[in-house]
């Protein structure tokens, strides 16, 4: 290092102007207040991955922090509203079961609820009667007669307990953004970078060069350029760490097709032999691919697997991607941020990646260096986004190894393969008495836990014991009036098309 003091951050670069791209720009362009030069560089000729439609509640944050009006960009994107993924044929072929955007039940005197539910269907004689859990939520229950309303404010109502997210044209959200970012100072470049200046002295990156001779200059470059990771892995040289043998999908095939029925209000996530297809519905057409993994099958069956499944005839030629699941062993390297894949990849099973790119930005913004490399800043972001993907990654992993599917050798290997520890003990704690002990800063709740772990056919041994404390009579009468309530609310909820047509109904879908 140099003993030459290290300059201000004035000026932020942005590489890429993909979702992750403009996702940060419209964040950042906060910063044109404070003096901070916000430049944004993308490439038509590169162009994007162009997935990336279903998401997560964590959204409706960002969304909020943006001051978006939530009508107007769902008239925009096309988008619709979601309550969850249904996960058909994953525990085994014929199950199905939905991960919801909500709570189940109501806890009683500090007492989880699915302890009091798990307690009442293991009492011989009751067994029936207190039905699934998924009874208990009214997400789900939403969610399965095909209705949606926005959620109240008032925590004592059970139209309190679910949220909910969106399936959107990503293409379109991040122009939606840009329009954002622009009109709020952001300078955007069109044009291809060829070259990345660093420093000999500090290794820090002081300019990125265009094929057109133009160079942007910068305190603080932000890698957005995809999986090529241009920044991070190309120029700084950080290695990646690649989870592939827990995560072994490595392929996609995307295609769009019409919408011949009204759009769902969950993505759907169908088990196949070697990975699994995705079905998003939006307003004017449904997103469809199929994830799998190419060491058990090749990419003519993939893509014929999703083409024979679609409602529709094909709008687009089937459009293949790959990638390796993983991320890099740092995310902020010297002065240079990488979000979105650029940084990482986990497979799009939760639909976590947008929220990733979210959580980098609400992290930057949180640690937003005086000068590049800010070095307690630095630790502490990595730290903070490493424990976030390596929960995510459990996570799904959870999905694909709690499974008695053996009807491929993909299942078998997923099944029998060693997982994460930090999954094992979870799976343990649970198996056991139901038990959840919620990670620190973790994306997942509780609920979410519940619903994959019953959903994949995992059902505990035993209870926890402080459930025995509520009476077995009261306990069965709170939880029939409980399932009328849920059942009953969920049928007066407006059918999502209808809601969708009274609130945000887009011009795409004409
Ligand atoms: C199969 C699949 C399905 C997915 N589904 C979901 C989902 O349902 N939900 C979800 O949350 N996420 C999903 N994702 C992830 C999601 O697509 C990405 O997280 C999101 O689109 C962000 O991508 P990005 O902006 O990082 O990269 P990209 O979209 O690839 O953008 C990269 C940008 O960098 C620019 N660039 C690259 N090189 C240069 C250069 N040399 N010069 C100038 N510009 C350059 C490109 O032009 C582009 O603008 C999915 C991903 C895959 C692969």
């Amino acid at each position: 290092m140099s003993g030459e003091p290290l300059p201000p951050v004035k000026r932020v670069v942005i590489v890429g102007g993909g979702t992750a791209g403009w996702m940060t720009a419209a964040a950042l362009s906060r910063l044109t207040d404070a003096g901070v030069a916000v430049t944004l560089i993308e490439s038509e000729e590169i162009g994007t991955v162009g997935v990336g439609e279903a998401t997560i509640p964590s959204l409706l944050d960002f969304n909020r922090y943006l001051g978006i009006d939530e009508d107007a960009f769902m008239a925009a994107t096309g988008a619709t509203f979601k309550l969850g993924i249904e996960f058909v044929d994953w525990a085994d072929r014929g199950d199905r079961y939905l991960h919801p955007f909500g709570i189940h039940g109501r806890d009683v005197h500090g007492v989880k609820f699915h302890q009091i539910w798990l307690r009442q269907s293991r009492l011989a004689g009751r067994m029936g009667q207190v039905g699934n859990v998924s009874d208990y939520c009214l997400a789900n229950q939403a969610a399965a007669s095909g209705r949606f309303t926005r959620p109240v404010p008032d925590p004592a109502a059970v139209l309190s307990s679910f949220s909910y997210a969106f399936h959107f044209d990503a293409s379109l959200y991040a122009r939606f953004l840009r329009g954002l970012a622009e009109e709020a100072g952001v300078q955007r470049i069109e044009g291809k970078i060829v070259h990345v200046d660093i420093a000999s002295d500090d290794g820090c990156i002081r300019a990125v060069e265009l094929a057109d001779g133009r160079r942007a200059e910068g305190e603080l470059f932000i890698d957005c350029s995809g999986f090529r990771s241009l920044l991070l892995g190309d120029a700084l040289g950080v290695p990646f760490t690649s989870w592939q043998h827990w995560l072994p999908c490595d392929r996609a095939v995307a295609v769009p097709s019409a919408s011949t029925s009204a759009p769902l209000p969950y993505t759907r996530a169908t088990a196949d032999s070697a990975g699994w297809r995705w079905r998003i519905p939006l307003q004017h057409r449904v997103g469809n691919g199929h994830v799998y993994a190419s060491a058990f099958i090749d990419d003519d069956e993939a893509t014929a697997k999703i083409l024979d499944n679609l409602d529709a005839p094909p709008l687009d030629a089937p459009r293949p991607l790959r990638f390796t699941a993983g991320v890099r062993e740092r995310l902020w390297e010297r002065n240079c941020i990488a979000i979105g894949l650029a940084g990482g990849f986990l497979e799009p099973l939760e639909s976590t990646s947008i929220h990733l790119i979210q959580s980098g930005i609400t992290r930057l913004m949180s640690l937003f260096p005086d000068t590049g490399p800010a070095i307690a800043e630095r630790k502490e972001y990595n730290r903070l986004l490493r424990q976030e993907y390596e929960q995510v990654r459990d996570f799904v992993i959870l999905h694909y190894h709690r499974t008695n599917r053996t009807d491929s050798d993909f299942w078998n290997y997923c099944r029998t393969m060693a997982i994460p520890t930090t999954l094992e003990d979870k799976i343990a704690l649970w198996r056991a008495k139901g038990r959840i002990i919620r990670d620190q800063g973790g994306l997942f709740s509780d609920d979410s836990w519940i619903a994959v772990l019953m959903g994949q056919g995992l059902i505990p041994q035993s209870h926890d014991p402080l459930a025995d404390a509520l009476p077995i009579e009261e306990a069965g009468r709170f939880l029939d009036h409980l399932r009328d309530v849920i059942a009953r609310t969920a049928a007066a909820m407006p059918r999502h098309i209808d809601f969708i047509a009274s609130h945000c109904r887009s011009d795409l879908a004409a």
